[in-house]
């Protein structure tokens, strides 16, 4: 054991500073981060290390051990719990206990630095009643009648609603016209053409 790696053993107490599991422990040195030294490295067993470098192995379940360690005052730390917990916001308890995590602003430049997240960032992603993803422009139709509040009219189930526009703030709402009138539509009742 090197130096570094007995450094990490006595600040980890030789557990995962994910997970606290004792087994497989290795060092991982967080990317982009290059340099071995204990202010890059975390120290994580086996399980967590498998994770982390291969997404398609994932379980979140796993990760609920994040909401202990992502208060740990040790930055590298810090950044990995917030990647995994991105990966994985939309099992929902995971984006919790994101809004509850404050990262300092290099810190933060840290854990964003390999691009987690940067699909869903800043952005709320729309989908149809299949689950399809909806982009602005796109065209829809409209799979059931709609009572349009506020004008005196029924959109009927088949109108097509062409160049629709994401409600940017609003998941589940998107806007578009229907016989001339700007409306707003919920995204359970179209489908992308
Ligand atoms: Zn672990």
């Amino acid at each position: 054991m090197n130096n570094i790696e007995k450094k990490l053993h006595t600040r980890s107490n030789s557990s995962c500073e994910l997970c606290k599991s004792p087994d497989g422990l290795t060092a991982y040195i967080v990317p982009p981060k290059t340099d071995f030294n204990e202010d890059f490295s975390i120290l994580i067993c086996e399980t967590c290390k498998d994770q982390i470098e291969n997404p398609a192995n994932i379980t979140p379940n796993h990760w609920r051990c994040l909401n202990d360690s992502m208060w740990s005052e040790i930055s590298a730390v810090q950044v990995v719990a917030w990647r995994m917990l991105t990966r994985l916001r939309n099992e929902g308890w995971p984006q919790d206990l994101l809004d509850m995590l404050y990262l300092d602003e290099e810190t933060l430049t840290w854990a964003k630095a390999t691009g987690e997240g940067d699909d869903d960032e800043n952005k709320i992603k729309h989908f149809d009643s299949n689950g399809v993803q909806l982009q602005d422009g796109d065209s829809v139709v409209l799979i059931k009648d709609l009572n349009v509040k506020g004008a005196n009219f029924t959109a009927k189930r088949g109108t097509a609603v062409r160049r629709i526009s994401l409600v940017w703030d609003n998941p589940n709402q998107i806007e578009g016209r229907v016989e001339g009138q700007h409306i707003v539509i919920l995204t359970q009742y179209v489908k992308k053409i």
